[in-house]
């Protein structure tokens, strides 16, 4: 069994139809899906892509990525890239992914994806998506919606409440600050995207003493190395199998591959329980997908 946790809604780059067909190919059962918030990106060239994770795995040199994150930034908070500008959504269409999660309910489950900056109905947006089966989790973006993690504290407090897991890309400094999030809710299940972006090998380290921190694996932030170096520093038990679909791995025909990460795993020296647990046990049991 194979549940990408980590992927994102965005039919403007890849169709439903279309991602049903390499979902099957691929033998991925389950999907839990994150409604788009920005417009469709061009690829990341992964030269910039390789410096950026050699410089974020030590604190001494992470604050040059931040610098670069900040220049990418726009004044209305958009993103500037290579000349061009593309929107970030202050408010992600969760609508699209409740529709997806009746449509096609064994296969996909869906995010609950909220931005607690200038919103003062942040927790009413909740009540609403958790109501529909399949809405599993919160996603939040602090990173590119621009706001610092304790801002978020109503809407964690609430979600440790429902026992709703929280999915989350941390930004830098006071914009990913895991520690205080998970100490002040010690219940709430706490899944930090891209292994802990930007944090990493100081992410990893810190969870000795969080035990609600968890991380996936999905995208090219990382890379082979850094993903069996997170699972040996943080534990398989921890550790959660998604891609960020339609980002980052393309196919020989313009659609998404993934055979990439997954051979990352397949890779790994850990033992077959363990990779059964990233591959799907620990999602079944944080997420608490429907069967
Ligand atoms: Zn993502």
């Amino acid at each position: 069994m194979v549940v990408d946790m980590h992927a994102h809604f965005e039919p403007r780059m890849l169709s439903t139809q279309r991602m049903l067909e390499k979902l099957d190919e691929a033998g991925v059962e389950r999907v839990v899906l994150i409604p788009s918030m920005n417009d469709p990106l061009p690829e990341t060239p992964e030269r910039l892509l390789a410096f950026a994770r050699k410089l974020a795995r030590s604190a001494v040199t992470r604050p040059i990525v931040e610098a670069i994150h900040r220049l990418t930034l726009t004044q209305e908070g958009d993103l500037r890239l290579r000349g061009r500008t593309y929107g970030i959504y202050d408010r992600p269409d969760n609508a699209s992914v409740a529709a997806m999660c009746e449509a096609h309910p064994s296969r996909f489950a869906g995010w609950i994806f909220l931005n607690p900056r200038n919103n003062p109905t942040v927790l009413d947006e909740l009540e609403r998506w958790r109501s529909v089966p399949g809405m599993v989790g919160v996603k939040l973006h602090p990173h590119w919606h621009d706001y610092r993690t304790d801002i978020a504290a109503p809407l964690l407090r609430r979600a440790e409440e429902l026992g709703l897991p929280v999915l989350v890309h941390l930004g830098f400094r006071a914009r990913g600050d895991y520690r205080a999030i998970c100490e002040r809710f010690p219940k709430l299940t706490v899944i930090a995207a891209h292994a802990g972006f930007p944090f990493f090998d100081d992410l990893w380290k810190a969870a000795r003493d969080i035990p609600n921190l968890h991380i996936d694996l999905s995208s090219p932030y990382l890379d082979e190395t850094i993903a069996r170096d997170a699972v040996k520093a943080i534990g398989s038990e921890r550790v959660l199998y998604g891609t960020d679909a339609p980002y980052g791995f393309h196919a020989n025909d313009g659609s998404y591959d993934y055979r990439a990460i997954r051979g990352w795993i397949e890779r790994m020296n850990i033992t077959d329980r363990d990779r059964d647990a990233i591959f799907a046990g620990n999602a079944g049991r944080l997420l608490r997908l429907p069967g």
